[in-house]
C-alpha cells in the first residue's frame, strides 16, 4: 500500500509539474493572454502592458486611467505635437517654459520600466493605520533614509521624519507647528527672489498665529528687532538655483529649509543640510510630482508633534497607495550603488544649462543668472551648474517687461513679479520633456540671431 501511495505522488508530482510547463509554455509563447487562466496579478500586468504598448510615435503617452476609444488607449501628446498617434508636430506652436513639472526623468523611468511598476491589490493597506497604528510606513522611512546618505544631502540621525501631500502641505504643516507656541504673531518672509507659494499658501491659510509679511531682507534692513519670524529658505533657490542660508537670526526667528532641490541633480551639495526643518519632496527627486509625496526631517520633538498634528487631522496621513509607490520609486534609486538616478539627472540637466547658457552668450540683450562652480560632497569633486531654472533677464532699458518680450517670439515663461523680483527677470523651466527643451531651446536661439 505504502509503495503505491508513493508509486501515485511520484505520477501526480510529476503529472502537476509537466502541466504547469505545459501551461507557463502556452500563456508565454502565445503572445496573447488567455484572461481565463490568469490570476489577478498577471491580468493587472496584461493590462499594463498592452497600455503601454501603444505607440505614440515618442511624442505622447498612454496611461491606464487615460481615455479609450474602441477598447484602444487614447494617446495623450507632448505639447506641439497631435494627431492620433502623436506624429504631427504643430509648428507654430508655443514653447511653454512656465511650469515646474520635472518631466525630464521619465526616460530614466522607461529604462526602469520592470523594476519600477508596482501593481496594488484590491485589498492593499484598507486600513486607517499601519500595524503600528501610524500614519507613516516604517519601511518607506528606513528607504528615505538610505537615500540620504547616498546623496550625502542631509544628516538624518536626531532628527523625526514627518509625510506630507508632496513639500507643499508641509510647508503648511511647519509654519502651522512653528507658529503653534508662540505667544505673538509670527511674521513669516522669504528672501526675494522667493518661490511664489510661500506667499499664496500662508495668506490663504493665516490664522491668529501667523501671517505673511514679505520680503526677509527688507526686514531685516528696515526694522531692528525681527521679532517672532519664521522664515522660508530655499536652497538651491527657485527660481534662480543659488544655495542661500537664512537672513534672519535671533532667539525668536525659525527658518523652515525648503530642500526640495537639494540634490545632486540641481546643484552641488557642499556639505549635508543639518537644519532643525528641512523640508524634501520625490517631485523633485524622481520627478513623481504627480504622486504628492513628500517629507520633513525635524529636530525639535514639539515642532514635530504639532506637524504631526496637523497631518492626522489635515487627512489623517498620507495615503497608503501613495506610500507603496514611493515604496518601489526609492527602492530603485537605491538599486546598484544607489547613485545612478543623480547622474542621469545631473548629466541631463547640466547638458540643458550648457546648450541655454551657450545661446544666451551671443545675446546683448539678454542675461542668466551666474553660478559658481563648487565642490560636491556627493560627486568628490568641483562641479559646475545644473540647475532646474533659467532666471533671464532683459536688460534693454526698454524692455521692462521680459515676458511680453518672450512671448512675442512664441515662449512662455514666468514673471519676474510673481517671485517678488522686477518683470525684467522670467523664470524659464529645464525640467520638462526633451520635446519641451529643444523647442525653448530652437525659439531662444531664433530670437538671439535676430537680436543684430
Ligand atoms: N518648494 C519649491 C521650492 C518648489 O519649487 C516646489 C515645486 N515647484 C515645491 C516646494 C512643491 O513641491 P511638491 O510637489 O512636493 O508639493
Amino acid at each position: 500500500m505504502a509503495k503505491f501511495k508513493g508509486f501515485s505522488f511520484g505520477v501526480f508530482f510529476v503529472g502537476s509539474i509537466a502541466l504547469n510547463i505545459f501551461f507557463l509554455t502556452n500563456n508565454l509563447c502565445a503572445g496573447h493572454v488567455n484572461k481565463q487562466q490568469l490570476s489577478w496579478s498577471q491580468r493587472a500586468a496584461a493590462e499594463a502592458e498592452a497600455v503601454a504598448s501603444v505607440s505614440c510615435s515618442g511624442h505622447g503617452i498612454t496611461y491606464l486611467d487615460g481615455l479609450f476609444l474602441d477598447e484602444k488607449p487614447v494617446c495623450e501628446c507632448n505639447s506641439c505635437y497631435g494627431g492620433p498617434t502623436c506624429s504631427h508636430f504643430l509648428p507654430d506652436c508655443v514653447a511653454d517654459a512656465d511650469s515646474g513639472d520635472p518631466l525630464f526623468l521619465e526616460p530614466f523611468w522607461m529604462q526602469h520600466a520592470e523594476s519600477s511598476a508596482v501593481l496594488v491589490a484590491g485589498w492593499h493597506r484598507m486600513s486607517y493605520v499601519f500595524a503600528d497604528q501610524s500614519y507613516m510606513s516604517q519601511v518607506l522611512q528606513n528607504h528615505i533614509l538610505k537615500v540620504h546618505s547616498i546623496a550625502r544631502n542631509a544628516i538624518t540621525k536626531g532628527k523625526y521624519l514627518v509625510f506630507g501631500g508632496g513639500s507643499t502641505q508641509l510647508l503648511s504643516a511647519a509654519v502651522f507647528a512653528l507658529s503653534l507656541n508662540s505667544s505673538s504673531l509670527a511674521r513669516v518672509v522669504a528672501a526675494s527672489p522667493y518661490y511664489p507659494v510661500y506667499k499664496t499658501q500662508t495668506d490663504f491659510f493665516e490664522t491668529a498665529h501667523f501671517e505673511f509679511q514679505g520680503d526677509a531682507l527688507l526686514m531685516k534692513r528696515t526694522s531692528n528687532s525681527t521679532g517672532n519670524a519664521i522664515e522660508f529658505v530655499t536652497s538651491p533657490n527657485n527660481p534662480d538655483g543659488l544655495l542661500r542660508k537664512a537672513v534672519l537670526q535671533g532667539s525668536s526667528v525659525n527658518a523652515i529649509y525648503d530642500h526640495a532641490y537639494y540634490w545632486p541633480h540641481f546643484t552641488a551639495i557642499p556639505a549635508p543640510a543639518d537644519e532643525d526643518v528641512m523640508i524634501f519632496t520625490i517631485s523633485k527627486l524622481t520627478g513623481h510630482a504627480g504622486s504628492r509625496f513628500g517629507w520633513a526631517l525635524v529636530k525639535d520633538e514639539d515642532v514635530y508633534l504639532n506637524m504631526l498634528k496637523y497631518m492626522q487631522l489635515a487627512e489623517l496621513g498620507v495615503s497608503r497607495d501613495t506610500q507603496l509607490r514611493a515604496l518601489q520609486l526609492l527602492k530603485v534609486v537605491l538599486e546598484g550603488d544607489g547613485r545612478e538616478i543623480f547622474h542621469f539627472a545631473y548629466e541631463k540637466m547640466r547638458d540643458r544649462w550648457e546648450k541655454i547658457s551657450q545661446i544666451v552668450s551671443l545675446s546683448k540683450r539678454y542675461t542668466i543668472q551666474d553660478i559658481p562652480p563648487q565642490y560636491c560632497n556627493f560627486f568628490e569633486k568641483v562641479r559646475g551648474p545644473s540647475p532646474a531654472y533659467v532666471w533671464l533677464k532683459c536688460e534693454r532699458e526698454e524692455d521692462t517687461n521680459c515676458n511680453a518680450v518672450l512671448r512675442g517670439a512664441n515662449i512662455i515663461g514666468r514673471l519676474g513679479s510673481l517671485f517678488n523680483a522686477s518683470d525684467r527677470y522670467v523664470r524659464l523651466s529645464l525640467l520638462k520633456r526633451d520635446d519641451d527643451f529643444n523647442l525653448l531651446l530652437y525659439r531662444l536661439k531664433e530670437l538671439v540671431s535676430k537680436e543684430g
